[in-house]
């Protein structure tokens, strides 16, 4: 019996001793979530994000052009204009759908440089955002009905390397999240690092971006409705080259979504 008590009285002092190790666990977990608070507000406070098009402070999180400049941007409609800027470009495409830019891009506005900061600005937040924003509004329209997966126009892996991201990528996670679609960044890839489009003109630019992507296991994208996203759109010679690529994925329809169509 005694042998017993004992043994009680062993467990109990190891679980009192666990127990006070446990909650000075928790006091200094609870110190370093302090911690983190007090030099991330400091941060806050020092270096506050501000909206890229007017400087005001941005108050909400996660979010990185301040809801009235989102506003003004230059809206298209294109999602319920059917024969639009955008379709006009690949009606000649056998799989083509359907096509929408979101806005308008205008040289020395807003969205230039908004676009610019997204391609070359290390901020690719602003693809995300301005992808969650498209996904929103054209949801009240039928322009996704029935899209199974969304596809990045894929970068090189050199390109990819050098700019830490694909900045189509980010605007597809973000309508892929707001509208519950896969992305998908496997099938379709780009097998030539190609010169900037940017820098060609007239002919050059489809000859630039002739057969440079390639599909991979193209069957288990068969009789699919694809979503392919670029983020400007100028003379459509990138997503037509991917078209022609996707002709691999059989039966499969594909429509087409950028966030600036250049005219
Ligand atoms: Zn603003």
């Amino acid at each position: 019996m005694p042998k017993i008590r004992a043994k009680v009285r062993i467990n109990l002092h190891i679980s009192k001793l666990f127990c006070t190790f446990a909650e000075n666990i928790s006091i200094v977990r609870l110190n370093m979530r302090w911690l983190r608070a007090i030099i991330t507000g400091w941060k806050d406070l020092l270096f506050p994000l501000c909206c890229p098009i007017c400087g005001k402070v941005l108050e909400q999180e996660n979010e990185c052009i301040c809801r009235d400049c989102l506003k003004l941007l230059p809206r298209t409609d294109q999602a319920v204009l059917r024969d639009n800027l955008t379709e006009d470009l690949f009606v000649d495409e056998p799989q083509f759908c359907r096509g929408a830019s979101f806005l308008f891009y205008h040289k020395g506005k807003e969205i230039q440089h908004l676009l610019h900061l997204l391609k070359y600005g290390d901020y690719p937040q602003i693809g995300y955002e301005l992808g969650r924003q498209a996904a929103y509004e054209y949801m009240q329209t039928d322009f996704f009905e029935d899209i199974k997966v969304i596809m990045p126009v894929p970068l090189h892996p050199n390109r990819l390397k050098k700019r830490g991201y694909n900045q189509s990528e980010w605007i597809a996670r973000g309508l892929g999240d707001v509208l519950g679609i896969p992305v998908d960044t496997s099938h379709l890839t780009r097998e030539v690092n190609n010169k900037k489009q940017a820098l060609q003109k007239g002919i050059g630019r489809e000859q630039n971006v002739a057969g440079i992507f390639a599909v991979n296991h193209p069957e288990e994208l068969y009789h699919t409705h694809i979503l392919l996203v670029d983020d400007i759109i100028t003379t459509g010679s990138t997503l037509r080259s991917c078209m022609q690529t996707m002709r691999a994925f059989k039966g499969s329809k594909v429509s087409v979504f950028a966030i600036a169509r250049a005219t």
